[in-house]
């Protein structure tokens, strides 16, 4: 049993939540989950999942049932717009032999975590949020809108990037930015065998095959001022967006699927300065740093957070444990944030490289991907 944290509460379970209740259960802290949703069912496409965020599954103890679960790849092409290769990368595995890159269901992936969190002993009540919070020396008190109070030793917030606990503790001003883009998802049957991305014209499409049948496809485009599109419009807005490719990502365009399978949606930045957490309460995930999808770290550093605050918590006091995992997690958040904006604007503003450029943008490629790669293989 740990002697450091005895109780714990956690709000919100998307991937951050239901991690971080799976690694703390599992050194034998009493976990609550609280989760404002009715079920876990509906949770969007698919995810790619970069080799920082697989070694964390396999901290977490479940990176096999999700390798069997999701389709695994070693490569990431981009491509024109027509689908001819620009520049093709290895995505390596680690030395411990953790793949480069997986892509799965988000479903299948919420449901192993799930299944992780609840089977270690971890007590999940959906339909429920926190009403009331206060805190002091001794412990966090919390009233749930189940009318349950009960005590707890730290409270994480895992709420994603609309948490009311953040604002809570930090107010409205720490809430979400709008990046100028967005993004555009539905699922499909699969067409490629590995991450490949398309440069159009202003917008980028890739294809992430998430298992043998399946694939999703993602479209960023700009959309300035953040304007509202009525749901019921979105597979119209979505193949009127599409109008410039051919190929492979026309073909995708021309059986797209009913506008109740697409998903949109604007991309926000949060950016909350340090630190994450009260005396008693603690942010991670998209709560305290959502980030743009283009280097897939949204959820992978939500995993980090999970297993590096499992890690403190069940090692130190939580005076201590708070300060030391804001000093694993702060830097390396933020350089990731910057490196992913700094993609998504380059890869949004330059228009595609014509074929003499292709030698020079292949090479830049490359670099960038290595150093992206040498940073995330750091140790968290
Ligand atoms: C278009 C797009 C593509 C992306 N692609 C990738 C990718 O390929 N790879 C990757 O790693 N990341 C990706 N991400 C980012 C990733 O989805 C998020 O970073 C990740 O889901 C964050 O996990 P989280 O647990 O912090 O929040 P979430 O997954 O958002 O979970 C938050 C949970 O809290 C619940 N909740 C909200 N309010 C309350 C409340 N008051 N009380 C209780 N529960 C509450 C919500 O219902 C939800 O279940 C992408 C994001 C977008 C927008």
């Amino acid at each position: 049993m740990n002697a450091n944290v005895q109780r714990v509460l956690v709000s919100g379970a998307g991937i951050g939540g239901l991690a971080v209740a799976a690694g703390l259960a599992r050194q034998g802290v009493q976990v609550d989950i609280v989760e404002a949703r009715q079920d876990l069912t509906a949770t969007g496409v698919g995810i790619s999942l970069p080799n920082n965020a697989l070694r964390m599954l396999k901290c977490l103890g479940v990176l096999d049932e999700c390798l069997a679960s999701g389709y695994v790849f070693d490569e990431y092409a981009m491509c024109d717009a027509a689908g001819e290769t620009i520049v093709g990368m290895p995505l390596r595995a680690s030395s411990d032999g953790v793949p480069g890159y997986l892509g799965i269901a988000r479903a299948r992936l919420a449901a192993i975590l799930h299944t992780a969190a609840t089977s270690a002993g971890a007590k999940l009540r959906l339909g429920v949020t926190i009403e009331e919070f206060t805190e002091d020396s001794q412990a966090a008190l919390v009233r749930t809108s189940d009318g349950q109070e009960a005590e707890y030793d730290v409270v994480i917030g895992c709420e994603g990037l609309r948490s009311p606990l953040r604002a809570r503790l930090f107010g409205a001003a720490a809430g979400p930015v709008f990046t100028g883009y967005s993004c555009w998802r539905t699922r499909t049957k699969r067409r490629v065998t590995a991450m490949t991305k398309y440069v159009g014209d202003a917008t980028d499409a890739g294809l992430v095959p998430i298992d043998e049948d399946e694939m999703y496809l993602f479209h960023i485009t700009a959309e300035p001022g953040n304007p509202y599109h009525e749901p019921q419009d979105w597979r119209d807005l979505l193949e009127a967006r599409m109008a410039g490719y051919t190929g492979v990502v026309a073909e995708v365009r021309d059986n797209l699927p009913p506008a109740s399978e697409i998903i949109y949606s604007p991309l926000f930045e949060v950016r909350l300065p340090r630190p994450w957490h009260t005396e008693r309460a603690v942010l991670i995930g998209d709560a305290a740093h959502a980030v743009v999808p283009h280097l897939s770290q949204g959820g992978s550093q939500a995993l980090e957070d999970a297993v590096v605050l499992t890690e403190e918590l069940t090692r130190r006091p939580l005076a201590e444990a708070l300060p030391a995992f804001m000093r694993r997690r702060f830097d390396r958040v933020q350089h990731i944030q910057q490196a992913s904006s700094a993609v998504m604007i380059r890869e949004m503003t330059t228009p595609p490289p014509v074929a003499a450029d292709r030698a020079n943008v292949s090479a830049e490629l490359a670099r960038e991907m290595a150093a992206v790669r040498a940073y995330l293989d750091q140790p968290v």
